[in-house]
């Protein structure tokens, strides 16, 4: 059976919460190989993304105990993202599923039989997303909703309230490869890639131990990362705005033409007051054409995948995996 699962957690200073962690996941491991739900070759591999604390010991400690913890050690501190991504790639030769998850246990484990199901039923992708924000603050909740809405209002597809809390398949961890940006909003990433998806609801927990390692300085460098990484409309409304400056040049330059023909302007108002409008409605236009190119450019930068094809149906049936997928 093809049901090797890896469960892949970036680490950044959790020394608190690893053995806890380990012991749950562990627990939980064991119950779902007996169950036949995935293979005894399963293993959760803990990423460390440089921490500065004794993260990494106890990952080679852990390891040494427990033959189910694998662990990578990053150069460098470069992000969850980065190390979710670093994961996923060194684990996708290994395993035939994989799921990513945050160390601290607010990702309840007891979903892990759901994921695993849904990967059965034929996913490739499965989404955790939260049932409720009980344990948010408000202004976790609030930021983070409002955070949705605006992805989704600038046309971003991301799914409503799912972190990185998902399970995805080999073949869909060998798309992602494809994916070669550097400024990584995985969220974004994978709803591009398609195929089956299906979606598993969890309560999220408070953090075990240890503090978040997303304080609100971060939150905001990744939702605005987020924001210019997916979408060039905050571009295309400088160009709005520009020809909205300008129709109201045109406006003012009627209303001066009237007013000098009753003549109650003062000599030179007219003409200086057109043209402030007249000329920063047209620099605004001229940066708004300037930027569509830009925006232009930066998504070809990119170089991402422009298609991905699922399968190939040939003669009697006979199907094939992705055969004209590069591109
Ligand atoms: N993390 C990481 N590198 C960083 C920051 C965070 O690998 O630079 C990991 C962290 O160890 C945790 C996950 O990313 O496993 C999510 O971080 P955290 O739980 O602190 O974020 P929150 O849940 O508060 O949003
Ligand atoms: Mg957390």
């Amino acid at each position: 059976m093809n049901n090797t699962l890896y469960i892949v957690v970036p680490c950044y200073n959790e020394e608190a919460v690893l053995t806890e962690t380990t012991k749950r996941l562990t627990e939980k491991l064991t119950r779902m190989v007996n169950q036949g739900l995935i293979s005894s070759e399963s293993r959760i591999c803990y990423v460390d993304d440089g921490s500065r604390d004794k993260t990494w010991e106890l990952i080679e400690k852990l390891n040494k105990e427990n033959s189910f913890v694998y662990g990578i050690k990053c150069s460098r501190n470069r992000g969850h993202q980065n190390a979710l991504l670093a994961g996923l790639m060194t684990v996708k030769d290994l395993c035939d599923c994989a799921i990513s998850m945050d160390a601290d246990l607010q990702d309840d484990i007891e979903v892990l039989d759901e994921f695993m199901q849904k990967y059965n039923e034929g996913c490739h992708i499965v989404y955790g997303v939260r049932s409720s924000r009980k344990t948010d603050t408000f202004f976790k909740k609030f930021t983070a909703q409002s955070f949705y809405k605006l992805m989704a209002g600038l046309g971003v597809d991301i799914v409503y309230n799912h972190a990185d809390y998902r399970l995805m398949s080999k073949r869909a961890l060998e798309e992602l490869e494809g994916y070669k940006e550097v400024n990584l909003f995985l969220r974004g990433i994978v709803p591009l890639i398609g195929f089956k998806t299906d979606v598993v609801t969890y309560e999220r927990h408070e953090r075990f131990a240890g503090e978040s390692k997303y304080p609100l300085k971060k939150m905001l460098a990744f939702a605005f990362d987020g924001i210019t990484s997916f979408s060039v409309k905050p571009i295309r409304m400088i160009f709005t705005t520009g020809i909205f400056i300008f129709l109201i040049s045109i406006l003012l330059l009627i209303y001066c033409i009237i007013g000098y023909f009753q003549g109650n302007t003062t000599q030179g108002w007219a003409s200086i007051m057109v043209s402030i409008w007249a000329i920063g409605g047209l620099l605004l236009l001229s940066v708004g054409i300037v930027g569509e190119y830009i925006g232009k450019l930066y998504m070809e930068t990119k170089a991402r995948p422009r298609f991905i094809v699922d399968t190939l149906l040939r003669e009697n049936g006979a199907k094939e995996d992705g055969i004209a997928d590069k591109h």
